[in-house]
């Protein structure tokens, strides 16, 4: 059993559900980031904020520093869901196999949308296992980019998915609709359809996490 934590509610630029248009960036993205303690491990999935903001952040949500943290994983290979790979000095850090290819293979076309990443973070990420920690097993949910994996583990609130850009928002989920780009958006609709009854608690890649029975 896994206890979780947000360390920090996630935002898009612009949401369609509140009336904005997709055109215009009406503030910056910040992703959602967890924290997930058992077995001997504290793992932060998604970590969206550079070091000194993480490590105010991991010291407000649980009491524990960067250097506590055992494992990292992205969910997908956009910077906004690895800001800072210098944080996490005694952190293995795992991506899913198919978008760390992607990260070797498309690296300065991948610079030209993501001005500004390190090449740590393509030294530092090695693939992800099916299962990266017991019990919590790897969840292919393509659409958003190609090899885009969640994380599913049981917690006290009974099963939960953490999606990443899967599932954008609460409001996403629920009008079963991928964010306005990515790599194939039938195949988005496609995932997210699939992921009814499959958890109990959704922790999105931009928003609050939320139970799936108040919105199925
Ligand atoms: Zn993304």
């Amino acid at each position: 059993m896994y206890t979780w934590h947000l360390l920090t509610i996630g935002h898009l630029s612009r949401n369609k559900f509140w009336g904005e248009r997709e055109d215009t960036a009406y503030r910056k993205a910040l992703a959602t980031s967890t924290l997930i303690s058992g077995h001997g491990q504290h793992i932060v999935v998604d970590p969206s904020l550079p070091g000194e903001a993480m490590r105010q952040a991991l010291l407000d949500a649980a009491g524990l520093c960067p250097e506590d943290v055992t494992l990292v994983f992205s969910t997908h290979y956009h910077l906004d869901h690895h800001v800072d790979p210098l944080c996490f000095p005694n952190a293995v850090w795992m991506m899913p196999e198919k978008e760390l290819n992607y990260l070797h293979a498309h690296w300065a076309e991948y610079l030209r949308s993501f001005p500004g990443d390190k090449e740590e973070t393509v030294a530092r990420c090695i693939p992800a296992p099916e299962e990266i920690a017991p019990g919590i097993r790897l969840v292919p949910l393509p659409g958003h980019t190609e090899g885009i994996s969640g994380l599913s583990l049981d917690a006290p609130e009974g099963r939960v998915l953490l999606t990443g850009d899967a599932v954008m928002t609460r409001e996403f989920y629920q009008a079963g609709e991928p964010y306005f780009f990515g790599w194939d958006g039938e195949t988005g609709r496609r995932t997210i359809a699939s992921l009814r009854g499959k958890a109990d608690v959704i922790i999105p890649g931009h928003g609050e996490a939320f139970l799936t029975r108040c919105w199925e």
